[in-house]
C-alpha cells in the first residue's frame, strides 16, 4: 500500500504512522491540536485532556515503541525519563501490605505524558514519508459505492485521498457516530461503570530524593476502600503525584486537602514523603465514568481500509496503566499485518481481529479488579468470585516466593501472558492458602 491517512497524533496515531512508514507507505497524520515545536517545553494540550494525569508506559509498551522507533529509549532518558527498577525502586502496596522488595529483573521509565509524546514525535521526524498536518480537524470519511475507503474530508474543506485511514482519535473519536449516521450501524460495546476520579499535582523532589529511581503505587483494597495513589519521578527532579478515588468520593484539588487525603490511604508512606514538598504545578482533575470495549470485529461491515487503533477500540480503568501500551501493541500488530498481507480486505480483517483481541485481554485484566466493587455497573464475569479468591491467595504467595513475584511483575508489565501464572503447582498452592 502506497498511501495512508492517520487521524489523531496521540500515542496511537504517532506509532501507527511509524508502522505504516516502516512498511513503505507515505503517511499524512492529521491532528486537530497545533503541536509544539521540538524545542518547546513539553506541556499539556487540549486534544488529550487526560494528559496531565500520571502516564506510565508498561515495559512491553516501551519495547514495542523501541522496535517501531529505534533509539526511542535513549532519547527519552536523555531528556529526563527516569529508570525505575520494578520490585526494588517501585514500591507497591496491594491487598493489605507492601510487596516484598526484590529485584524482578525489569527497569521501566517514568516521565510526563507530554514529554513522552514529544520524544516519540522527535523519533518519528526521522521518517521523511510522514507529514504531520496539525491544527487540522477530521470531518468526514470518503467511501466508494462498493464500500472501500477513499480518503477523508477535513473541517476546513480540504480532501485527502488514500485507501487506508487509521482512526486514532482516542476515546472521543467522532468516527463511530459517523459510521452509525451513514448506515454502517452502531459499534457493539461492552461497558463497565467504574466512576473513577483522578487528581494530579507536580511537586519538586526534596534534595535527598533527586536522581533516585523510586516510585510508589498504593492500590485501594476493595470492596470497602476506594482510595489509592501513585507517585512517579519525572523530568526536572519532580514527582508526579496522583490521588484516585471512586463512586462519588471526589479527591480534592488544594494542596492541604491533598495531604489530608494521603493520610487516609493505606500504607501512608507517600504522605510522610511529600508533606514538606514545594508544589511545582497546581492540581488537575480528570474523571472516567465508564470503561468501554468497542467490538469492531463484531460489526456486520466496515468500510474496507478503515482501521481503528488505540482508545477507539478500548479504554480501560486508567489505574491499570495499560492504554498507551495497548496502543503501541496495536501499532505493532498493524506493522506485522502490513508486512504479511497485501490484499486490503484481508489485511483489514486480520488487523481488526488482532487489535480487538489485544484490547480484550487488557479489558479482562482490569474489569476483574473493577467488579470487586459492588458499585461497579455492567455484566459481571461468571467466574468473578473464584478469580478474586485466587487473586487474594496469590498475593499472599508472593511474600515467600521470589520467582513467582518476578513472573507476576513480568505479567503485570505485559511482558509475559497471564497463563504463565496458571501452573498447576501455583494453583494448588493458592487454593491451599485460600482454604487456610
Ligand atoms: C486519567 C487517565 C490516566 C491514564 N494513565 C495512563 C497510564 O498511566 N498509562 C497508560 O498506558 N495509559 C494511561 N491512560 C490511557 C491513555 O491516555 C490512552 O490509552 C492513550 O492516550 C490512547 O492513545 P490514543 O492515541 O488512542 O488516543 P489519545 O492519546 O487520546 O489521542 C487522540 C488524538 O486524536 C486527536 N483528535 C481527536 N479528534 C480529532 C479530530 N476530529 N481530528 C483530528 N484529530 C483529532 C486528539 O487531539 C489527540 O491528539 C490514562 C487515561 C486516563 C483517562
Amino acid at each position: 500500500m502506497d498511501e495512508a491517512i492517520v487521524l489523531g497524533a496521540g500515542i496511537g496515531g504517532l506509532l501507527a504512522a511509524a508502522a505504516l512508514a516502516g512498511n513503505g507507505a507515505r503517511v499524512r497524520l492529521v491532528e486537530k491540536d497545533p503541536l509544539p515545536a521540538p524545542t518547546d517545553r513539553p506541556g499539556p494540550r487540549k486534544g488529550v485532556p487526560q494528559g496531565p494525569q500520571v502516564h506510565a508506559i508498561m515495559k512491553r509498551g516501551e519495547v514495542a515503541v523501541e522496535a517501531l522507533l529505534p533509539g526511542f529509549r535513549e532519547a527519552l532518558v536523555a531528556v529526563g525519563g527516569t529508570p525505575v527498577a520494578a520490585g526494588i525502586g517501585m514500591k507497591v502496596y496491594e491487598g493489605g501490605g507492601w510487596h516484598p522488595q526484590r529485584d524482578c529483573g525489569l527497569v521501566i521509565h517514568t516521565q510526563t505524558r507530554a514529554l513522552l509524546e514529544q520524544v516519540i514525535r522527535g523519533c518519528l521526524a526521522r521518517f521523511p514519508e510522514v507529514e504531520i498536518l496539525d491544527g487540522r480537524r477530521f470531518a468526514e470519511l470518503g467511501v466508494s459505492a462498493d464500500g472501500f475507503v477513499e480518503g477523508v474530508a477535513l473541517r476546513d474543506g480540504e480532501k485527502l485521498s488514500a485507501p487506508v485511514v487509521v482512526d486514532a482519535m482516542g476515546r472521543g473519536s467522532p468516527l463511530p457516530a459517523w459510521l452509525a449516521a451513514n448506515g454502517w450501524g452502531e459499534v457493539p460495546r461492552e461497558r463497565a461503570g467504574i466512576d473513577i476520579h483522578y487528581v494530579t499535582i507536580l511537586l519538586h523532589q526534596p534534595e535527598a530524593w533527586r536522581g533516585r529511581g523510586n516510585a510508589w503505587v498504593v492500590r485501594a483494597t476493595p470492596p470497602h476502600n476506594t482510595r489509592g495513589a501513585t507517585m512517579m519521578p519525572i523530568e526536572g527532579d519532580r514527582w508526579l503525584l496522583t490521588i484516585v478515588s471512586r463512586f462519588g468520593d471526589h479527591p480534592p484539588l488544594d494542596w492541604p486537602a491533598i495531604l489530608e487525603f494521603l493520610q487516609t490511604i493505606e500504607g501512608e508512606a507517600i504522605h510522610d514523603l511529600v508533606r514538606d514538598c514545594e508544589v511545582d504545578t497546581p492540581a488537575r482533575r480528570f474523571m472516567v465514568p465508564e470503561a468501554i470495549l468497542s467490538r469492531f470485529d463484531a460489526m456486520a461491515g466496515l468500510p474496507v481500509g478503515l482501521l481503528p487503533l488505540g482508545d477507539v477500540i478500548g479504554n480501560f480503568n486508567p489505574v491499570a496503566a495499560q492504554g498507551m501500551t495497548v496502543a503501541a501493541l496495536h501499532a505493532e500488530a498493524l506493522g506485522e499485518t502490513l508486512a504479511a498481507e497485501s490484499d486490503l480486505a484481508a489485511l483489514a480483517r486480520s488487523y481488526i481481529a488482532r487489535a480487538v483481541e489485544i484490547s480484550e485481554t487488557a479489558w479482562q485484566t482490569s474489569v476483574y479488579s473493577d467488579f470487586a466493587y459492588p458499585q461497579t455497573t455492567g455484566e459481571r464475569p461468571a467466574d468473578l468470585a473464584r478469580r478474586q479468591h485466587f487473586r487474594r491467595a496469590f498475593r499472599e504467595l508472593l511474600e515467600s516466593d521470589g520467582e513467582l513475584q518476578r513472573l507476576a511483575v513480568h505479567v503485570q508489565q505485559l511482558m509475559l501472558p497471564s497463563s504463565v501464572l496458571a501452573r498447576p503447582d501455583v494453583i494448588a498452592r493458592a487454593e491451599a492458602m485460600a482454604r487456610g
